[in-house]
């Protein structure tokens, strides 16, 4: 009788699922499809850096609403005069910053840490604390060149999601054709529950950890979910502040406002990129993109933009939605009113609910709404298969990264939905980054339609290079040639575009080799 084990054998573990692994499946299908050498697919299957650090600060003293219950305590509380109310600033969670400044030369009743301001509330006043935030940046691949990748203020971040947006700029670059690897990073917190002159020390601190890692030859940060040109400047004077060639330095970020180095251009770029794309989709069927309709998620730099370019070409935006709901409009959506709604100081949450120009419908109703495209323009992983079945659209172009699970690609396909992918679709942004810091370098300033014009040239001859290489038709025309990057076969322009980054990032390791 064979000898019994005495113990049980532990299974081979199944590799986890992670928004990473999910991310990278689409780069092992064109890696196995193009036959990458072993060594460039072990180098590019996991990042060269995965930092992580910590900020710690000292945050403000803030007021904080109690409840009606507990404020019938204070009844007879009278109402704090404020000399200078902009001492105060009001957060999204409905708390008040206190700035000492607030109160200094007012009239104040303060009881048992509690006042009561003009607006008739109560408020416990809570001492500012230290808090520490988890921050990171990982750095992907540089065989083409100097990291680079934008910088994400949010609450639900992780390693596994800036390894997987960092690879994301790596394939995003090469597509781009433009001499830069991939990186991203960010901090885990919700920017909106803070003071600018909390957000301002946060980000210091945050640069004064991250200059070691980082330079304008080394890895470019730029805006991402939460962050913006502001930020970009304190990041600047961060990392300048005291050098004495600090005039040199200014690329160590992109996505600068234009009066201190930012290109004409670029806070639109990403919206830019997306609409270049549409337009050449449609040109291609000998259509155009007057009078067609959009529903479009997220409502920030990228999806605002992208609907404003849209809507200046003659396309009608019918519903929104943002973190906080979605709003649609039959007959369109005005976008720059809505803008103005969004940017209005007293909408806290810079959300395009409330907007007197359309009406509210239940969030997840947006999948519902019937239109030509849809612009995911939020966060990653937003499409899932379930929306996948759901939609009534015919194109789906990605301004946000990842916004499609690997599940829904395979739905989207089945159903016949055409796609333009992040990688391409929303490239604009790090091209015109790439405009940026060689304006830096050479110190000039190029003109907004110099900016455009170069962008969709990019744009539009990197997406044919894709499509060429979904249908497998190689040719040669006046703006591109695909020869070189066809497979012998037809594939969807996901893995098309995987490809055509994977072609051009291997050609730096087969031509340079590796240093060791
Ligand atoms: P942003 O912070 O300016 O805007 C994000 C928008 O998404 C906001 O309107 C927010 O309310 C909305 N949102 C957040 N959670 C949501 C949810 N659960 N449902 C619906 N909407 C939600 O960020 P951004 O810079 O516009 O970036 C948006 C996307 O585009 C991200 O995926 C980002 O990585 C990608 N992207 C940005 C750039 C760039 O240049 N800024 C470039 C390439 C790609």
């Amino acid at each position: 009788m064979p000898e019994q084990e005495p113990f049980m054998r532990a299974p081979t573990p199944a590799p986890k699922r992670t928004v990473y692994t999910d991310a990278m499946q689409i780069f092992e299908r064109a890696a196995d499809l193009i036959n990458l050498p072993p060594r460039v697919r072990l180098e590019l299957e996991e990042p060269d850096y995965e930092h992580i650090f910590y900020v710690t600060v000292r945050l403000r003293d803030r007021l904080v609403p109690i409840s009606a219950d507990a404020a019938r305590a204070f009844a007879d509380l009278p109402a704090t005069k404020l000399r200078n109310p902009d001492g105060l600033e009001l957060l999204a969670d409905g708390k008040y910053i206190l700035n000492g400044r607030a109160l200094l030369g007012s009239d104040v009743a303060i009881r048992n840490g509690h006042l009561r301001l003009p607006n008739g509330n109560v408020y416990q006043l809570v001492v500012g604390e230290s808090r520490r935030f988890k921050s990171y940046r990982v750095q992907h691949n540089q065989a083409r060149g100097p990291y680079k990748g934008g910088i994400r203020y949010h609450h639900e971040v992780s390693l596994d999601l800036f390894k997987a947006l960092a690879a994301e700029m790596t394939w995003k670059t090469a597509i781009a054709e433009i001499p830069f690897g991939g990186a991203k990073g960010g901090i885990a917190i919700d920017p909106r529950q803070y003071g600018k002159e909390e957000l301002e020390s946060i980000t210091l601190r945050f640069m004064y950890k991250l200059k070691n890692l980082i330079g304008p030859n080394i890895d470019i940060p730029a805006p991402d979910v939460g962050t913006n040109a502001e930020i970009m400047a304190l990041m600047y004077r961060q990392y300048s502040d005291g050098e004495r060639e600090r005039h040199h330095l200014r690329g160590i970020v992109t996505g600068k406002d234009v009066r201190i180095g930012g290109s004409e251009g670029r806070s639109k770029a990403t919206g830019q990129g997306v609409a270049y794309c549409i337009e050449d989709y449609y040109a291609e069927k000998g259509e155009s993109v007057r009078g067609k309709t959009f529903t479009l998620q997220g409502f920030g730099n990228v999806g605002s933009a992208t609907a404003e370019i849209l809507g200046s070409m003659g396309a009608r935006l019918l519903a929104v939605n943002d973190a906080e709901g979605t709003i649609y409009n039959g007959d369109g959506i005005d976008v720059p009113a809505l803008l103005a709604h969004v940017q209005d100081p007293k909408n806290l949450h810079r959300s395009v609910v409330g907007f007197p120009g359309a009406h509210r419908i239940e969030k997840s109703a947006l999948w519902d709404v019937s239109a030509d495209m849809l612009i995911p323009a939020a966060l990653g992983g937003e499409i899932t298969a379930d929306v996948a079945e759901r939609l009534k659209v015919k194109l789906i172009a990605e301004g946000a990264n990842g916004p499609t699970t690997p599940d829904a690609d395979k739905v989207l396909s089945r159903r016949g939905i055409d796609l333009i992918p992040d990688i391409i679709a929303n490239a604009g942004g790090v091209t015109v980054s790439y405009y940026e810091w060689i304006q830096n370098k050479r110190m000039e300033s190029w003109t907004e339609a110099e900016v455009n014009q170069k962008l969709e040239h990019a744009m539009k001859k990197n997406y044919r290079l894709i499509r060429d290489i979904a249908r497998n038709r190689p040719r040669r025309t006046e703006m591109h040639d695909s020869r070189a990057f066809c497979i012998g076969q037809p594939v969807d322009n996901r893995c098309a575009a995987m490809v055509l980054a994977l072609k051009r990032i291997a050609a730096h390791y087969q031509l340079e080799g590796f240093s060791q």
